[in-house]
C-alpha cells in the first residue's frame, strides 16, 4: 500500500531543490563563516544569501534576519529577551500558542513577569479587543501566533499590532506555520518580532529564524562569540541557512499557485468526509484558514483508535498537535474553544503540502471511510 503523510504541519520533507542548494555547504563550502580566508568567505557569502532570501519572502531588511536553531529558540528569545530585561514586566499571549510560548512564558511567571492570557472565541480566533483590555494597565510584549498550529486558524495580527504600534507595545508573532504558507509580509503586519521555523517550509529541522525589528532592544538569549551581529551566539550552521534560504526563495517563488492548489485540495477533502457516513465537525470553519490544515471532530469516536486504524493503512495524521504526541487529551486549544467533548476527543489534524495530489486525498478519503467503518 502507498504510504499516504498528511501531517504537513508536524513536519515537511526536504525538497530535492533545496537539499541540492545546501549539499555543497556540508562537505566543500564547509568554512566557519567567522573566518577571513577562502573557506570561511565562501560559507560567509552562502549565509548572507540566505538571509537575504529569507529577508525577501517576508518582507524586510536582511539585517533584520537572526537565523535561530528552531522555532522554539526564537519564541523563547522573543519573549525571554524582552521579558527578563524588565523587571516585573507584563506579557500578553493568547490561549491558543504553542508550547514553546505557553511553557516559556510560564517560566517568564515564575522569574517575576506577569502574564496575561486572552481566549479565543469558538472559531479559535483572538479578539483584538480582548488584547486591548490586557493591557489596559500596560504591557511590554503581546505574542499571538499568525497560524494556529492545530486549526489553521489565521489571528487578526495585523490589528493587534497596528494599536500596539501606538501604544508602543512590542508585538510579537509566532508565524512558523504561516510562513511559506500564506503571504508573510513583516511591515504589513506591522510586528516587531516573528518566529520562523524551517522544518515547516521543506528546509531541515535544527533552523529557525527571528525577525527583529530594526532599533528594537532585544537581549539576547544566547551569549558568547558574538555571532548574527553580536545577538546570536554560536558558530551558525550554514548548510542549514543555506537550506531555509532556498526554501523561502522557493515559497516566494509561487505562493498564490500554491495556495490555491492546496485550497482546491482542502475541498476535495471536505466533500469526501461529506460522503461518508459519520458525524463531523470542521473547526474554525468560518475563520481564515491556512490552505492545508484541516483539523476535524468526528463525535463519539476516539482520536487514538481512529489513528491507531489509519496508521495499519498506512496513513499519517496527527491527533491535535503532534509535539504533544499522539495523546488523545484535549489540547488546550480545543478547549480554549469550547469543543464539546464528544467532538474533541475524536479530533483528528489533516495537513497536506507541496508533494499532496488530488489522488492522495481522494485515496486517504478512501482509507479513513474503512478505518472510521471498523470503530461502527
Ligand atoms: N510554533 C508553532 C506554531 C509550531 O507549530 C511549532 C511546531 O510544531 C513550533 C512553534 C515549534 O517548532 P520547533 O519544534 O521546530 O522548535
Amino acid at each position: 500500500m502507498r504510504p499516504l503523510y498528511f501531517d504537513y504541519n508536524a513536519t515537511t520533507p526536504i525538497l530535492p531543490r533545496v537539499y541540492e542548494a545546501m549539499r555543497p555547504y556540508l562537505t566543500e563550502h564547509f568554512g566557519n563563516p567567522g573566518s577571513g580566508h577562502l573557506w570561511g568567505l565562501k560559507a560567509k557569502r552562502g549565509a548572507e544569501l540566505a538571509r537575504e532570501q529569507v529577508a525577501g519572502l517576508i518582507n524586510c531588511a536582511p539585517g533584520e534576519v537572526y537565523f535561530t536553531s528552531c522555532a522554539t529558540e526564537s519564541d523563547n528569545w522573543a519573549l525571554l529577551g524582552l521579558g527578563l530585561a524588565r523587571p516585573g514586566a507584563h506579557v500578553v499571549i493568547s490561549a491558543i500558542e504553542h508550547p514553546a510560548i505557553v511553557e516559556c512564558a510560564a517560566y517568564l511567571e515564575r522569574c517575576g513577569a506577569r502574564v496575561s492570557r486572552v481566549g479565543v472565541d469558538e472559531q479559535g480566533l483572538v479578539d483584538p479587543a480582548a488584547v486591548r483590555a490586557a493591557c489596559a494597565s500596560g504591557a511590554d510584549l503581546i505574542s499571538v501566533m499568525l497560524a494556529n498550529n492545530e486549526t489553521g486558524a489565521l489571528q487578526p495580527v495585523a490589528e493587534i499590532a497596528a494599536w500596539a504600534r501606538k501604544q508602543g507595545i512590542p508585538v510579537h508573532s509566532d508565524a512558523a506555520q504561516a510562513v511559506g504558507k500564506v503571504p508573510v509580509d513583516v511591515a504589513a503586519l506591522g510586528v516587531d518580532l516573528l518566529t520562523i521555523a524551517g522544518h515547516k517550509l521543506y528546509a531541515p529541522k535544527g533552523v529557525g529564524a527571528l525577525y527583529v525589528r530594526q532599533g528594537l532592544e532585544l537581549a539576547p538569549l544566547l551569549w558568547g562569540g558574538g555571532q548574527e551581529r553580536g545577538r546570536r551566539s554560536g558558530t551558525e550552521n550554514v548548510p542549514y541557512m543555506v537550506a531555509l534560504g532556498e526554501a523561502c526563495a522557493l515559497a516566494a517563488e509561487d505562493l498564490p499557485g500554491e495556495m490555491a492548489r492546496q485550497r482546491e485540495l482542502g475541498r476535495v477533502f471536505l466533500e469526501g468526509l461529506g460522503a461518508l457516513d459519520v458525524d463531523w465537525r470542521l473547526y474554525s470553519e468560518r475563520a481564515p484558514r491556512l490552505p492545508g490544515t484541516a483539523a476535524v471532530g468526528f463525535k463519539g469516536l476516539n482520536a487514538g483508535d481512529i489513528i491507531s486504524g489509519l496508521v495499519v493503512l498506512d496513513v499519517g495524521v496527527s491527533a491535535g498537535a503532534a509535539c504533544h504526541g499522539d495523546t488523545t487529551v484535549v489540547s488546550h486549544v480545543l478547549a480554549a474553544m469550547g469543543v464539546p467533548l464528544e467532538y474533541a476527543q475524536g479530533t483528528i489534524r489533516f495537513s497536506w503540502g507541496r508533494p499532496t495530489s488530488q489522488d492522495d486525498v481522494r485515496e486517504l478519503v478512501r482509507r479513513l471511510g474503512q478505518a472510521l467503518g471498523a470503530l461502527a
